[in-house]
Protein backbone atom coordinates (compact mmCIF):
# COMPACT_ATOMS: atom_id res chain seq x y z
CA UNK A 1 0.00 0.00 0.00
CA UNK A 2 1.68 3.44 -1.34
CA UNK A 3 0.61 6.68 1.11
CA UNK A 4 -0.59 9.86 -0.29
CA UNK A 5 0.82 12.84 1.24
CA UNK A 6 -1.68 15.27 0.53
CA UNK A 7 -2.21 19.25 1.58
CA UNK A 8 -5.41 20.39 2.51
CA UNK A 9 -7.38 23.43 1.68
CA UNK A 10 -8.24 25.67 3.39
CA UNK A 11 -5.17 25.63 5.17
CA UNK A 12 -3.48 29.62 3.32
CA UNK A 13 -4.00 29.25 0.17
CA UNK A 14 -1.58 32.16 -1.25
CA UNK A 15 0.32 31.47 -4.47
CA UNK A 16 3.91 31.36 -1.94
CA UNK A 17 2.63 28.55 0.17
CA UNK A 18 1.04 26.59 -2.58
CA UNK A 19 3.77 26.34 -4.10
CA UNK A 20 5.54 25.27 -1.44
CA UNK A 21 3.43 22.24 -1.05
CA UNK A 22 3.53 21.61 -3.99
CA UNK A 23 7.80 21.40 -3.33
CA UNK A 24 6.84 19.76 -0.26
CA UNK A 25 4.92 16.85 -1.67
CA UNK A 26 7.01 15.77 -4.05
CA UNK A 27 9.93 16.08 -1.50
CA UNK A 28 8.20 13.38 0.48
CA UNK A 29 7.33 10.95 -2.03
CA UNK A 30 10.97 11.15 -2.93
CA UNK A 31 12.31 10.25 0.54
CA UNK A 32 9.65 7.73 1.13
CA UNK A 33 10.59 5.73 -2.41
CA UNK A 34 14.65 6.73 -1.49
CA UNK A 35 14.65 7.39 -5.04
CA UNK A 36 16.80 10.37 -6.44
CA UNK A 37 15.98 11.95 -9.29
CA UNK A 38 16.76 10.82 -12.84
CA UNK A 39 19.09 13.44 -14.65
CA UNK A 40 15.79 14.52 -16.65
CA UNK A 41 12.34 15.42 -14.93
CA UNK A 42 9.90 16.84 -17.02
CA UNK A 43 6.71 17.54 -15.63
CA UNK A 44 3.59 16.46 -17.67
CA UNK A 45 1.04 19.30 -17.68
CA UNK A 46 -1.85 20.36 -19.55
CA UNK A 47 -1.60 24.03 -21.23
CA UNK A 48 -5.43 24.44 -20.89
CA UNK A 49 -7.26 25.23 -23.98
CA UNK A 50 -7.63 28.25 -25.59
CA UNK A 51 -10.62 30.16 -23.65
CA UNK A 52 -10.01 27.93 -20.40
CA UNK A 53 -10.20 29.29 -17.35
CA UNK A 54 -9.26 26.75 -15.14
CA UNK A 55 -6.21 24.71 -16.20
CA UNK A 56 -3.54 24.53 -13.69
CA UNK A 57 -1.38 27.60 -14.05
CA UNK A 58 2.42 27.51 -14.64
CA UNK A 59 3.28 29.41 -11.43
CA UNK A 60 1.97 26.80 -9.54
CA UNK A 61 5.23 24.67 -10.28
CA UNK A 62 7.16 26.51 -9.65
CA UNK A 63 8.55 25.11 -6.33
CA UNK A 64 8.46 21.49 -8.37
CA UNK A 65 10.87 22.98 -10.70
CA UNK A 66 12.96 24.56 -8.04
CA UNK A 67 13.07 21.55 -6.07
CA UNK A 68 14.20 19.50 -9.44
CA UNK A 69 16.78 22.02 -10.23
CA UNK A 70 18.15 21.91 -6.39
CA UNK A 71 18.67 18.55 -6.99
CA UNK A 72 20.27 19.16 -10.16
CA UNK A 73 17.89 18.00 -12.45
CA UNK A 74 17.09 19.27 -15.81
CA UNK A 75 13.42 19.93 -16.11
CA UNK A 76 10.63 20.75 -19.11
CA UNK A 77 7.21 21.17 -19.28
CA UNK A 78 5.68 18.03 -21.35
CA UNK A 79 2.88 17.03 -23.24
CA UNK A 80 1.20 15.65 -26.70
CA UNK A 81 -0.91 17.04 -29.62
CA UNK A 82 -5.00 16.93 -28.95
CA UNK A 83 -6.71 15.09 -31.63
CA UNK A 84 -9.29 17.26 -32.35
CA UNK A 85 -8.75 20.66 -34.70
CA UNK A 86 -7.59 23.84 -32.53
CA UNK A 87 -4.53 25.42 -30.74
CA UNK A 88 -3.24 22.27 -29.28
CA UNK A 89 -3.24 19.83 -32.42
CA UNK A 90 0.18 20.62 -33.59
CA UNK A 91 4.07 21.27 -31.94
CA UNK A 92 3.81 24.75 -33.05
CA UNK A 93 0.11 25.95 -32.15
CA UNK A 94 0.45 23.90 -28.99
CA UNK A 95 3.96 25.81 -27.83
CA UNK A 96 2.80 29.21 -28.73
CA UNK A 97 -0.53 28.65 -26.75
CA UNK A 98 1.47 27.06 -24.11
CA UNK A 99 4.06 30.09 -23.96
CA UNK A 100 0.47 32.32 -23.79
CA UNK A 101 -0.23 30.68 -20.79
CA UNK A 102 2.69 31.44 -19.31
CA UNK A 103 4.69 28.34 -19.30
CA UNK A 104 7.87 29.80 -19.81
CA UNK A 105 10.58 29.07 -17.33
CA UNK A 106 11.60 25.88 -18.32
CA UNK A 107 11.66 24.62 -22.44
CA UNK A 108 8.04 23.15 -23.51
CA UNK A 109 8.66 20.05 -25.59
CA UNK A 110 5.45 18.23 -27.21
CA UNK A 111 6.31 14.58 -26.96
CA UNK A 112 4.91 13.15 -30.23
CA UNK A 113 6.49 15.64 -32.83
CA UNK A 114 4.86 18.61 -35.33
CA UNK A 115 1.04 16.70 -35.42
CA UNK A 116 0.95 13.13 -33.32
CA UNK A 117 3.61 11.71 -35.98
CA UNK A 118 6.17 10.21 -33.44
CA UNK A 119 5.42 7.74 -31.01
CA UNK A 120 6.85 4.66 -29.44
CA UNK A 121 5.46 1.61 -29.74
CA UNK A 122 4.78 -0.11 -26.32
CA UNK A 123 3.76 -3.77 -25.87
CA UNK A 124 1.14 -4.56 -22.96
CA UNK A 125 -0.66 -7.70 -23.32
CA UNK A 126 -3.97 -6.19 -22.41
CA UNK A 127 -7.65 -6.79 -23.35
CA UNK A 128 -8.08 -4.08 -25.96
CA UNK A 129 -4.33 -3.52 -26.93
CA UNK A 130 -1.13 -5.67 -27.77
CA UNK A 131 0.92 -2.52 -28.52
CA UNK A 132 -0.11 0.96 -27.28
CA UNK A 133 1.69 4.39 -29.10
CA UNK A 134 2.84 6.83 -26.45
CA UNK A 135 4.74 10.03 -27.39
CA UNK A 136 8.29 9.57 -28.28
CA UNK A 137 9.84 11.78 -25.77
CA UNK A 138 7.49 10.47 -23.15
CA UNK A 139 8.55 7.00 -23.41
CA UNK A 140 12.16 8.08 -23.93
CA UNK A 141 12.36 9.61 -20.34
CA UNK A 142 13.71 7.54 -17.31
CA UNK A 143 11.26 9.50 -15.03
CA UNK A 144 8.54 12.41 -15.18
CA UNK A 145 6.61 14.38 -12.82
CA UNK A 146 2.92 13.29 -13.81
CA UNK A 147 0.58 16.41 -12.75
CA UNK A 148 -2.83 16.35 -13.11
CA UNK A 149 -5.80 18.82 -12.62
CA UNK A 150 -8.45 16.85 -11.02
CA UNK A 151 -11.65 17.61 -12.48
CA UNK A 152 -14.69 15.73 -14.49
CA UNK A 153 -14.51 14.81 -17.72
CA UNK A 154 -17.18 14.30 -20.34
CA UNK A 155 -16.10 10.45 -21.47
CA UNK A 156 -14.12 9.75 -18.57
CA UNK A 157 -16.40 10.38 -15.96
CA UNK A 158 -13.48 12.21 -14.13
CA UNK A 159 -9.65 13.29 -14.65
CA UNK A 160 -6.95 12.78 -12.53
CA UNK A 161 -3.72 10.69 -12.06
CA UNK A 162 -4.88 7.63 -14.61
CA UNK A 163 -6.04 9.86 -17.14
CA UNK A 164 -3.00 11.89 -17.53
CA UNK A 165 -1.12 9.22 -17.78
CA UNK A 166 -3.02 7.48 -20.27
CA UNK A 167 -4.54 9.88 -22.55
CA UNK A 168 -2.35 12.83 -21.99
CA UNK A 169 0.84 10.72 -22.73
CA UNK A 170 -0.75 8.83 -25.99
CA UNK A 171 0.51 9.99 -29.55
CA UNK A 172 -2.73 10.76 -31.78
CA UNK A 173 -2.70 7.17 -32.64
CA UNK A 174 -2.81 6.20 -29.42
CA UNK A 175 -5.43 8.92 -28.58
CA UNK A 176 -7.55 7.57 -31.40
CA UNK A 177 -7.21 4.11 -30.49
CA UNK A 178 -8.65 4.75 -27.40
CA UNK A 179 -11.74 6.83 -28.39
CA UNK A 180 -12.14 3.58 -30.84
CA UNK A 181 -16.07 3.35 -31.34
CA UNK A 182 -17.31 6.36 -29.37
CA UNK A 183 -18.73 8.67 -31.65
CA UNK A 184 -21.04 11.62 -30.99
CA UNK A 185 -24.49 12.38 -32.94
CA UNK A 186 -26.16 15.40 -33.21
CA UNK A 187 -29.89 16.67 -31.99
CA UNK A 188 -31.05 18.13 -34.65
CA UNK A 189 -33.93 19.93 -32.36
CA UNK A 190 -31.27 21.07 -30.40
CA UNK A 191 -29.32 22.32 -33.23
CA UNK A 192 -28.99 26.54 -33.66
CA UNK A 193 -26.92 25.74 -36.48
CA UNK A 194 -24.18 28.52 -35.27
CA UNK A 195 -21.27 26.26 -36.89
CA UNK A 196 -19.23 26.52 -34.15
CA UNK A 197 -18.96 22.53 -34.25
CA UNK A 198 -18.13 22.60 -38.49
CA UNK A 199 -14.77 24.93 -37.55
CA UNK A 200 -13.71 22.71 -34.92
CA UNK A 201 -14.07 19.40 -37.03
CA UNK A 202 -10.49 18.63 -38.64
CA UNK A 203 -12.19 15.80 -40.52
CA UNK A 204 -15.15 17.54 -42.40
CA UNK A 205 -17.94 15.44 -40.75
CA UNK A 206 -20.09 17.55 -39.70
CA UNK A 207 -23.48 18.62 -41.62
CA UNK A 208 -25.76 21.68 -40.47
CA UNK A 209 -28.57 22.45 -41.65
CA UNK A 210 -31.83 21.83 -40.99
CA UNK A 211 -30.92 17.72 -40.25
CA UNK A 212 -27.57 18.49 -38.50
CA UNK A 213 -25.91 15.23 -38.89
CA UNK A 214 -22.42 13.89 -38.31
CA UNK A 215 -20.93 11.29 -40.81
CA UNK A 216 -20.05 8.41 -39.16
CA UNK A 217 -17.67 7.10 -41.36
CA UNK A 218 -15.00 10.41 -41.86
CA UNK A 219 -16.02 11.06 -37.64
CA UNK A 220 -12.62 10.10 -35.36
CA UNK A 221 -14.26 10.32 -32.10
CA UNK A 222 -12.15 13.06 -31.52
CA UNK A 223 -14.99 14.73 -29.31
CA UNK A 224 -13.95 18.74 -30.41
CA UNK A 225 -17.34 19.56 -31.70
CA UNK A 226 -18.94 18.54 -28.48
CA UNK A 227 -16.97 20.75 -26.19
CA UNK A 228 -17.48 23.93 -28.22
CA UNK A 229 -21.30 23.11 -28.65
CA UNK A 230 -23.13 26.14 -26.97
CA UNK A 231 -26.41 24.31 -27.34
CA UNK A 232 -25.63 20.89 -25.93
CA UNK A 233 -26.60 19.17 -29.23
CA UNK A 234 -23.88 16.96 -29.49
CA UNK A 235 -24.64 13.93 -27.90
CA UNK A 236 -22.86 10.50 -26.80
CA UNK A 237 -24.96 7.40 -26.20
CA UNK A 238 -23.05 7.02 -22.81
CA UNK A 239 -24.52 3.41 -22.37
CA UNK A 240 -22.73 2.14 -25.71
CA UNK A 241 -19.35 4.32 -24.75
CA UNK A 242 -19.40 2.59 -21.58
CA UNK A 243 -20.13 -0.86 -22.53
CA UNK A 244 -16.99 -0.36 -25.22
CA UNK A 245 -14.69 0.55 -22.37
CA UNK A 246 -13.02 3.69 -22.53
CA UNK A 247 -11.97 4.11 -19.29
CA UNK A 248 -9.83 0.84 -19.47
CA UNK A 249 -8.76 1.46 -22.90
CA UNK A 250 -6.91 4.62 -20.70
CA UNK A 251 -6.06 2.05 -17.86
CA UNK A 252 -3.86 0.17 -20.56
CA UNK A 253 -2.56 3.16 -21.83
CA UNK A 254 -1.45 4.03 -18.70
CA UNK A 255 -0.16 0.93 -17.98
CA UNK A 256 2.20 1.44 -21.14
CA UNK A 257 3.08 5.23 -20.22
CA UNK A 258 4.43 4.21 -17.09
CA UNK A 259 6.29 1.40 -18.32
CA UNK A 260 9.83 0.51 -16.67
CA UNK A 261 9.53 4.56 -15.04
CA UNK A 262 9.98 6.24 -11.44
CA UNK A 263 7.27 8.39 -11.77
CA UNK A 264 5.45 10.96 -9.37
CA UNK A 265 2.19 11.66 -9.53
CA UNK A 266 0.82 15.08 -8.04
CA UNK A 267 -2.76 16.10 -8.38
CA UNK A 268 -4.39 19.67 -7.88
CA UNK A 269 -7.76 19.32 -6.63
CA UNK A 270 -8.79 22.92 -7.28
CA UNK A 271 -10.95 24.52 -9.90
CA UNK A 272 -13.23 21.09 -9.65
CA UNK A 273 -15.03 21.45 -12.73
CA UNK A 274 -17.72 19.14 -14.16
CA UNK A 275 -15.80 19.11 -17.48
CA UNK A 276 -12.34 19.17 -18.40
CA UNK A 277 -9.45 21.52 -19.59
CA UNK A 278 -10.04 21.45 -22.96
CA UNK A 279 -13.40 23.13 -22.93
CA UNK A 280 -12.54 26.73 -24.10
CA UNK A 281 -14.74 27.98 -21.82
CA UNK A 282 -15.36 29.60 -18.33
CA UNK A 283 -16.62 27.52 -16.11
CA UNK A 284 -17.74 27.30 -12.45
CA UNK A 285 -16.14 25.11 -9.94
CA UNK A 286 -18.62 22.48 -8.65
CA UNK A 287 -17.04 22.19 -5.07
CA UNK A 288 -14.77 24.13 -2.83
CA UNK A 289 -11.19 23.52 -3.63
CA UNK A 290 -9.17 20.21 -1.55
CA UNK A 291 -5.88 20.88 -1.83
CA UNK A 292 -2.51 19.22 -3.26
CA UNK A 293 -2.05 15.25 -3.38
CA UNK A 294 0.97 13.20 -4.30
CA UNK A 295 1.92 9.57 -4.75
CA UNK A 296 4.17 7.22 -6.42
CA UNK A 297 0.49 5.35 -7.33
CA UNK A 298 -1.52 6.64 -9.66
CA UNK A 299 -4.11 4.55 -8.65
CA UNK A 300 -4.18 5.43 -5.15
CA UNK A 301 -3.82 9.12 -6.03
CA UNK A 302 -7.26 9.06 -7.89
CA UNK A 303 -8.89 7.05 -4.95
CA UNK A 304 -7.52 9.01 -2.42
CA UNK A 305 -9.27 12.06 -4.61
CA UNK A 306 -12.47 10.66 -5.17
CA UNK A 307 -12.58 9.66 -1.82
CA UNK A 308 -11.69 13.29 -0.51
CA UNK A 309 -14.22 15.54 -2.92
CA UNK A 310 -17.30 12.85 -1.62
CA UNK A 311 -16.46 13.83 1.88
CA UNK A 312 -16.01 16.99 1.23
CA UNK A 313 -19.24 17.35 -1.21
CA UNK A 314 -21.24 15.33 1.04
CA UNK A 315 -22.08 12.68 -1.78
CA UNK A 316 -20.60 10.99 -4.74
CA UNK A 317 -19.81 13.18 -7.53
CA UNK A 318 -18.48 11.89 -10.64
CA UNK A 319 -20.32 8.77 -10.66
CA UNK A 320 -19.01 7.41 -13.55
CA UNK A 321 -15.67 5.89 -14.92
CA UNK A 322 -14.95 4.27 -11.35
CA UNK A 323 -14.07 1.31 -12.52
CA UNK A 324 -10.99 2.55 -13.82
CA UNK A 325 -9.58 2.12 -10.88
CA UNK A 326 -10.21 -1.84 -10.39
CA UNK A 327 -9.31 -2.07 -13.73
CA UNK A 328 -5.95 -0.36 -13.63
CA UNK A 329 -4.96 -2.21 -10.54
CA UNK A 330 -5.71 -5.53 -12.04
CA UNK A 331 -3.33 -4.67 -14.54
CA UNK A 332 -0.93 -3.57 -12.14
CA UNK A 333 -0.62 0.08 -12.33
CA UNK A 334 -0.94 0.86 -9.14
CA UNK A 335 -3.26 -0.49 -6.04
CA UNK A 336 -6.59 1.24 -4.98
CA UNK A 337 -6.04 0.67 -1.15
CA UNK A 338 -3.84 4.05 0.52
CA UNK A 339 -2.79 5.55 3.16
CA UNK A 340 -3.24 8.93 3.73
CA UNK A 341 -0.89 11.42 5.02
CA UNK A 342 -1.70 14.92 5.96
CA UNK A 343 1.37 17.61 5.43
CA UNK A 344 0.91 21.24 7.21
CA UNK A 345 3.23 24.32 6.63
CA UNK A 346 3.87 26.16 9.00
S1 LIG B 1 -17.55 15.09 -35.76
FE1 LIG B 1 -16.19 13.55 -34.98
S2 LIG B 1 -14.17 14.11 -35.79
FE2 LIG B 1 -15.49 15.90 -36.02
S3 LIG B 1 -15.10 17.13 -34.16
FE3 LIG B 1 -16.89 15.80 -33.75
S4 LIG B 1 -16.02 13.96 -32.80
FE4 LIG B 1 -14.32 15.07 -33.78
S1 LIG C 1 -22.11 23.80 -32.39
FE1 LIG C 1 -24.03 22.82 -31.70
S2 LIG C 1 -25.62 24.32 -32.13
FE2 LIG C 1 -23.81 24.94 -33.29
S3 LIG C 1 -24.08 23.98 -35.29
FE3 LIG C 1 -22.90 22.55 -34.09
S4 LIG C 1 -24.39 21.17 -33.16
FE4 LIG C 1 -25.51 22.95 -33.91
Amino acid sequence: MEPVFFYAMPHQNDLNTLQNAARLLVDRVFRYKQWTPASRVPLKVHFGEHGNHTFIPASYYDGIIDWLEAQHAETAFIESNVLYGGHRTTRKAHTELAHRHGFTRVPVWIADGEAGEDMADIDINGRYFKTCHVGRLIAEQEQIVVCSHFKGHLMAGFGGALKQLGMGCAARRGKLDQHMGVKPFINPLQCKQCGACLKKCAEDAIHIGRWSRIDRNKCVGCLGCMAVCPSNAVMINWLRSLDKGFSERIAEYALAAQQGKRNVYVTFAFNITRQCDCVGQRMKPIVPDLGILASADPVALDRASLDLLDKRAGRRVFGRGRHILAYAESLGVGEREYELEEIKIN
